[in-house]
C-alpha cells in the first residue's frame, strides 16, 4: 500500500520544552514530511485536525504525544496510527539536554519508520459455529452448560459416566451456600434442580457414557468426534469447557496413618458410608470418630499442596455423625483449620457443638487395640499428647486434577510407581518432548502436533497463571474449570464454571471476527508465513506455547490462525525471518533499530521491553518522576519470545552498543503473558552469544532481566546500572563503521 505519511507533534504535558523547531525539522529534512504542531493533539481541535487529514488522503498517522497505553479511545483512527511516545519516555523521565533532545528525535525517526512499513491487517475470516463442548457433567459442567444456554448458545454435553451428577451424587450433604452460611444443604436436592435444569433446556444436548474420540481444528472450527455405545457422532463446536473434575488421592499409600485397618476409611468412603445409612464397623455403629486433616496433604511424599476443602468438609461430616446420633463424639485434628471466607460462620457453627472436639495436633500413630482404633496425637493446643480410642478414623485426603497422570516428563519422571507428583510436567518443556503416555485414556484427544492434552502446570493442573489469568489456558479456545483446574469447593466450581463460560462465549464470538482472545484481545492480526523459504526447522511449531501450528510430514509449518494469541514468539524463533505481521514485522523492528542515529563519539542503547509488564512499568517510572539514562532507546515488543536474533545482530551492526532485554518472569512462577516466551528468549541468549561472537563483540552487551509491572521504582536502577556496566567495557567496535 503507497504509504501518505502524516506526524503530528504535540506540545502539551510539558512536551513542548523539547526543542520543537528541530524536530520539525528532522521529519522535514530526513523523511520530506511536513508535521503538525499542536499544542494538545488529544483535544477535540487537535483530533479533528488529524480526522480531516485521514479524509484528504493521510493512510498513516504519527502521533507524537503520549505513551500508547494513554488515549487509544482519543487516538483511534481508521487507518494505520503509530504512537511515539515524548511524554512517559522522554520529557517526564529525564531532564531536559541535549541527550534528550536526540533521544525525541529518534524516537520520531522511529515513530515514521514503523508507520511506512506497517499494514493494514485483514482479518482471517471462515465460517465458524458459536456452539460449546462441555467435557464433564459433575457440578461445574452442569453449571457451564446451564449459563452457555442461559446466554442463547447450543451446547453440547459429554459425561464418560452413564449419568449426570458427578461426586455430588454420592455426597449426603453439601456446604452452606446462602447467608447466614450455617446450615447444611441436602445434595440430592441441589443436584437434581441442575439435572433438571439441564434437561429442560433444548439448548443442551447430553451425551452420557460417552468418550472423545478426537477433537481436531481450531477455536470456532473445532470437529469433535464423540464414541457412544460403539457408535461415533461427529459435530463442530467453536469453544471447550474442560470440567472433566477431580480424582482422590490413592489412601493405600497412607498405611502410615492406619488405611488398610478395619474402620479406617478416606472422607470419600465416609461420604458413602453416610449416604447409604450405614455407618458401621463390622456390624457395629459408629459412635466415635477421628478425624485426620491434611491426609497425605501438605506432605512433599505425597500431594505437597492443600485441597482447600477438606477442613470444611470434615466439619461437615462431624456434624453428619453428631446428627445421626446424639451420644456420638466427632475428634478433629488439624495442623491448620482452613475455613475461608464466609466459611468461618460455619466453623464457628461446628465449633460449637458440644460433641465436636477440635485442636491441632500431629499424629503420632493410628493403631489397631481390640475392637477399637487408638489415635496417640502430639503436641495439641492444650501442650500434651492425646490418645483417643475411636471406632473409625477418617483421613481427609486430598484432590487430584483428573489430568493426574495422563502423562508425565519422560527423561525426570520415567515410572509412576514411587515418583512424587509435584514432578509433573515443567512449563517450559514442550508436550511433545514431554509425553509419555501411560496406557490410560485421554481427556480431549487433541488432534494437536504438540500433544492431545492441555498442558498443566506441575501440580497437573491445567491452569495458565492462577493470579494473573485464571482461566486461559495453553490451547485458546480451551477453558479448564472446575476441580481439574485447581482443588475448589462446590460454590467455588459454580463460579469458576460461569467465569469459563464467559471466557467460551468471548472466544466463539471473538473468532467468529477473526480476532483473538486474550491477552491481545481483538487482534486481527496474524502471522504469515513465507514457506517457499521455510528449511523445516520446525522452531516455530515446537516453541509456539498455544500449539497454534501444526506440521506435515515433511516438518512444515501448517498454521491455525485461530489458535493463535499473535505472541510473535514463533517470528522471534524463526532463523529464515519468514514469519511476520501486517503491524509487527521483522522489517519493521529492523527498520526501527536502523533509523537510530548513533553518532560515533556517544553511547546509545536499545531496549526491548515486553508490552505486559515491563513497558508499563516504565510508563509508570516516568508518571512517577524518576528519571533514566536518555542514551536508551525502547522498541515495545508483544513478548520478549518475539524478539529474533537478527534485531540484536542489526542493533550491533549498527554500533549500539548494548541491548537490554525487559521481560516477565519465566520458570516456574513464570508471570509470561504467552507462557514461554521470556524463558525462551532467556534461552535463545546461546544463539545470541554466538552472534556477538561471530561479530566480535562482547557477550555482556546483551542482557535479560525480569520485570514485573510492580517494579516500577526499579526501572532507573535496571536500566541505569546496564548502561554504567557497558560504559565501562568501553563502545561497541562497530560503532562509526
Ligand atoms: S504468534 Fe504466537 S501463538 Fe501465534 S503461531 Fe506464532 S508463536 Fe504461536
Ligand atoms: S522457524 Fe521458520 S524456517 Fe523453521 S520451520 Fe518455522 S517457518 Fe520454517
Amino acid at each position: 500500500m503507497e504509504k501518505n505519511v502524516g506526524v503530528y507533534i504535540c506540545t502539551g504535558c510539558d512536551i513542548g520544552k523539547l526543542d520543537i523547531e528541530k524536530i520539525k525539522g528532522v521529519v522535514e529534512n530526513e523523511f520530506k514530511i511536513t508535521p503538525k504542531i499542536h499544542n494538545a493533539l488529544c483535544s477535540k481541535d487537535g483530533v479533528e485536525m488529524i480526522k480531516k487529514d485521514i479524509e484528504s488522503g493521510v493512510n498513516a498517522v504519527v502521533i507524537c504525544a503520549c505513551s500508547p497505553r494513554y488515549k487509544h479511545d482519543v487516538f483511534n483512527f481508521d487507518t494505520i496510527t503509530v504512537r511515539v511516545n515524548l511524554r512517559e519516555d522522554v520529557v517526564w523521565s529525564h531532564e531536559i539536554n541535549e541527550d534528550t533532545q536526540e533521544l525525541a528525535e529518534d524516537y520520531v525517526r522511529m515513530g515514521i519508520v514503523q508507520a511506512q512499513k506497517t499494514e493494514i491487517p485483514e482479518p482471517y475470516i471462515e465460517e465458524t459455529s458459536k456452539d460449546i463442548l462441555v467435557v464433564g457433567g459433575g457440578v461445574t459442567g452442569l453449571t457451564a452448560a446451564i449459563e452457555c444456554a442461559k446466554a442463547g448458545y447450543n451446547v453440547y454435553l459429554v459425561e464418560k459416566e452413564p449419568e449426570l451428577g458427578g461426586w455430588v451424587r454420592k455426597f449426603k450433604k453439601i456446604l452452606p451456600g446462602k447467608f447466614p452460611y450455617k446450615e447444611l444443604v441436602d445434595a440430592g436436592s441441589y443436584i437434581n434442580e441442575k439435572l433438571r435444569e439441564v434437561e429442560g433446556n433444548e439448548r443442551i444436548k447430553v451425551y452420557t457414557s460417552s468418550k472423545l474420540k478426537s477433537i481436531s481444528g481450531q477455536p470456532g472450527m473445532f470437529n469433535v468426534v464423540i464414541e457412544r455405545n460403539g457408535e461415533e457422532e461427529s459435530f463442530r463446536v467453536g469453544a471447550i469447557i474442560l470440567a472433566s473434575g477431580w480424582k482422590p488421592y490413592d489412601a493405600t499409600k497412607l498405611a502410615h496413618l492406619g488405611y488398610g485397618l478395619p474402620g479406617v476409611v478416606t472422607n470419600i468412603e465416609f461420604e458413602e458410608m453416610v449416604k447409604e445409612g450405614r455407618l458401621e464397623v463390622s456390624g457395629s455403629t459408629v459412635k466415635a470418630v477421628a478425624v485426620i486433616l491434611c491426609a497425605g496433604q501438605r506432605d512433599s511424599e505425597h500431594i505437597p499442596y492443600c485441597s482447600s476443602v477438606c477442613c470444611l468438609t470434615s466439619l461437615k461430616q462431624a456434624l453428619y455423625l453428631r446428627e445421626m446420633n446424639k451420644d456420638s463424639n466427632a475428634y478433629i485434628f488439624y495442623r491448620d483449620m482452613r475455613t475461608v471466607g464466609i466459611y468461618e460462620e460455619f466453623y464457628k457453627q461446628a465449633q460449637q457443638d458440644e460433641g465436636v472436639f477440635l485442636t491441632k495436633g500431629e499424629i503420632k500413630s493410628v493403631k489397631q487395640i481390640g475392637e477399637k482404633l487408638r489415635v496417640e496425637v502430639t503436641n495439641t493446643l492444650l501442650g500434651e499428647d492425646i490418645t483417643v480410642d475411636v471406632d473409625m478414623v477418617v483421613l481427609a485426603t486430598g484432590m487430584l486434577s483428573s489430568m493426574y497422570g495422563l502423562y508425565t516428563i519422560k527423561e525426570e519422571y520415567p515410572e509412576e510407581e514411587g515418583a512424587t507428583i509435584y514432578q509433573h510436567v515443567k512449563p517450559a518443556i514442550p508436550l511433545e518432548v514431554a509425553l509419555e503416555k501411560k496406557g490410560k485414556e485421554w481427556i480431549l484427544n487433541l488432534q494437536y502436533r504438540q500433544g492431545p492434552e492441555l498442558p498443566t502446570l506441575k501440580y497437573a493442573f491445567p491452569d495458565s497463571h492462577y493470579i494473573c489469568f485464571p482461566y486461559e489456558s495453553r490451547r485458546t479456545g480451551i477453558y479448564p474449570a472446575g476441580c481439574v483446574r485447581a482443588p475448589m469447593t462446590i460454590r467455588d466450581c459454580e463460579i469458576d464454571a460461569r467465569g469459563a463460560a464467559l471466557k467460551a462465549i468471548q472466544t466463539v464470538e471473538l473468532v467468529s471476527k477473526g480476532a483473538t482472545i486474550f491477552p491481545r484481545t481483538g487482534d486481527i492480526d496474524y502471522p504469515n508465513f513465507f514457506l517457499q523459504r521455510c528449511t523445516q526447522c520446525k522452531r516455530c511449531t515446537e516453541e509456539c506455547p498455544f500449539g497454534a501450528l501444526d506440521e506435515d510430514e515433511k516438518g512444515t509449518p501448517q498454521p491455525n490462525p485461530l489458535r493463535c494469541r499473535r505472541c510473535g514468539i514463533c517470528f522471534g524463533a524463526c532463523p529464515e525471518k519468514i514469519i511476520s505481521f501486517k503491524q509487527y514485522s521483522i522489517d519493521m523492528i529492523s527498520s526501527m533499530i536502523r533509523a537510530i542515529s548513533v553518532p560515533s563519539e556517544k553511547f546509545r542503547f536499545l531496549v526491548f521491553a515486553c508490552e505486559n509488564d515491563a513497558y508499563p512499568a516504565i510508563d509508570m517510572a516516568a508518571r512517577n518522576g524518576l528519571k533514566f539514562s536518555p542514551l536508551v532507546r525502547i522498541i515495545p515488543v508483544r513478548c520478549l519470545g518475539s524478539v529474533n536474533v537478527v534485531f540484536v545482530a542489526d542493533a550491533m551492526s549498527k554500533g549500539i552498543d548494548g541491548i537490554l532485554m525487559l521481560g516477565c518472569k519465566f520458570g516456574e512462577d513464570y508471570q509470561c503473558h504467552f507462557i514461554r516466551g521470556s524463558e525462551l528468549a532467556n534461552r535463545r541468549m546461546e544463539n545470541v552469544r554466538e552472534t556477538l561472537q561471530r561479530l566480535f563483540v562482547e557477550p555482556e552487551r546483551v542482557k535479560i532481566e525480569q520485570v514485573e509491572i510492580t517494579d516500577w521504582e526499579r526501572i532507573p536502577e535496571i536500566i541505569n546500572s546496564f548502561v554504567e556496566e557497558i560504559q565501562n567495557i568501553g563502545p561497541n567496535p562497530y560503532k562509526g563503521f
